[in-house]
């Protein structure tokens, strides 16, 4: 798999890895989750990780969720916000953002402009958890 790949946009206009293929973020109706695209730029079988692209159009949200597997988040373009636990922070291109275990967390792009972002996670890891009626996230502060 050596070789570069273009980073440009795509036939509907968001920006990504030419020659990897866009896909759903999750399956619609799983979990809630607006305008995200995904791309898996790196999954090798000898690989522990998988490095993944995310991309929210504007106004756009993640599920807001938690698992035990962390994450590495690397802003690569545009600004938005991250909740992370009860803290809504804002985030900017360059910024590192990083999720620890069962941290409740959510990325939201503004409303005038797309959020683009690198994700290093484990490529085996546990199924999100959303928040329940008995186990709510716990309440924003902004
Ligand atoms: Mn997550």
């Amino acid at each position: 798999m050596s070789g570069v790949r273009r980073f440009a946009p795509g036939a509907a206009g968001e920006l990504g890895w030419t020659g990897v293929e866009r896909l759903r973020y999750k399956e619609e109706g799983s979990a809630p989750f607006r305008d995200i695209t995904r791309q898996v730029l790196f999954s090798q079988p000898d690989q522990q990780c998988e490095l993944r692209y995310f991309e929210i159009a504007p106004g756009g949200f993640s599920t807001l969720e938690r698992h035990r597997h962390t994450h590495a988040v690397l802003i690569l373009r545009g600004h938005g916000s991250v909740r992370l636990g009860d803290a809504e922070l804002p985030v900017a291109e360059h910024d590192l953002v990083t999720v620890d275990p069962l941290t409740w967390h959510q990325f939201r792009a503004d409303a005038g402009c797309a959020l683009g972002f690198l994700c290093l996670v484990s490529k085996s890891r546990d199924r999100p958890q959303l928040p329940t009626d008995e186990e709510p996230a716990p309440r924003e502060i902004r």
